[in-house]
């Protein structure tokens, strides 16, 4: 699930970065403007720099182009470098901008990346501190400065976590464990995608229970929701982590099969079929299944490849049931 799941994670991340930057970048600028009309000049450049920073990261992150290792490697060390020259030339009033400095870096880098980031501005700003400061104001700015990188570092980690969660199971079908339909779009069109650039085989399977109505109403819902329930277990054992299995619909199951030509998704769609058969799901009674297959070859776009999956599955069902079917176009 895993790179689907961090697709979602970035747009979350890019939308966060995105109105911290634009806020940042303009709470900052009236010190800008302040200090390069009154004060000192060398702030006001640091502060226009700071200011500017930030609105590149919030257009990059509006163009989804924004990663995270500029802010690590640009604005993480310049903003370092600044705190601890305005701390130097206002004296403790510039410690403040300390707290700020580091939960911004939480929010816009990766969580490995903000730890470094507030190591490295701890050991250059608390020294700093300590050399200038009397030994009490030194002491409560290292533990609040202490306390506040914790406070950021545990609140991300904590939010990072429940975000995830959250998001897995939105993506996931309850009863079976498998993806819901959450993502099917973008997981076929991404495919489509990939094939296109890469030349990459994708295959889809629809399959659909036969006579499942018939299970439920003569053995009960709770043994159809066992059958799918092992279904899923079935389609899961079987085939690769690079496959992805949807739960479509009540009875109706879609795989993506990756880098897999036409010849062999049927001859998987086969196995799968004659592996339900012989799963013995119910006792005394034969559990099966109807498959469409449909390959990618002039697919127009993910509906244009559902249809004729469909299209496939309908097919096996008119012919009898617990059958394969593929045909091109
Ligand atoms: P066919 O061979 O043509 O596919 O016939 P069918 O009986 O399988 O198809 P039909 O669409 O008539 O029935 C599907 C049934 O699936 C009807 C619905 O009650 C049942 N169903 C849908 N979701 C669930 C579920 O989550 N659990 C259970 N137990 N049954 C479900
Ligand atoms: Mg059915
Ligand atoms: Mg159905």
């Amino acid at each position: 699930m895993d790179d689907l799941t961090s697709r979602h994670e970035t747009d979350f991340h890019l939308k966060s970065t995105f109105w911290l930057s634009v806020t940042a970048g303009t709470l900052v600028l009236p010190f800008a403007f302040y200090h390069l009309t009154y004060q000192h000049e060398g702030i006001g450049i640091g502060a226009v720099i700071t200011s500017l920073s930030l609105y590149f990261v919030a257009w990059r992150c509006h163009k989804k182009s924004y990663k995270t290792i500029y802010t690590f490697i640009w604005l993480g060390p310049f903003t370092t470098l600044f705190v601890a020259y305005l701390t130097e030339k206002i004296g403790i009033t510039g410690t403040y901008w300390c707290y700020s400095t580091v939960l911004l870096y939480y929010f816009m880098m990766s969580e490995r990346q903000a730890w470094i980031s507030n190591i490295v501005f701890a050991l250059v700003n608390v020294p700093i501190a300590w050399s200038l400061f009397e030994t009490h104001e030194a002491t409560r700015f290292s533990v609040t400065f202490a306390l506040v990188s914790a406070y950021s570092a545990i609140f991300l980690h904590i939010i990072a976590r429940q975000y995830s969660e959250l998001h897995k199971q939105a993506i996931t079908d309850k009863l079976t464990g498998l993806y819901n339909r959450t993502l099917l779009k973008d997981s076929l069109e991404q495919a489509i995608h990939q094939a296109n650039r890469t030349n990459t085989a994708f295959t889809l399977i629809i399959m659909d229970v036969d006579h499942f109505k018939m299970i439920n109403d003569e053995l009960g819902h709770e043994i159809g929701d066992h059958v799918l329930k092992q279904l899923g277990v079935f389609l899961k054992d079987f085939l690769r982590d690079s496959d992805k299995v949807f739960r479509i619909g009540g009875e109706e199951f879609l795989v993506l099969l990756y880098n897999t030509d036409e010849a062999n998704s049927i001859d998987i769609a086969e196995k799968i079929r004659k592996g339900i058969e012989k799963l013995s799901l119910i006792p005394g009674r034969t559990v099966t299944v109807s498959i469409g297959v449909a390959g990618l070859n002039s697919v127009r776009d993910w509906k244009h490849w559902m249809k004729n999956g469909d299209k496939n599955l309908y097919e096996a069902k008119n012919s009898g049931r617990n059958r394969v079917v593929f045909c091109k176009g």
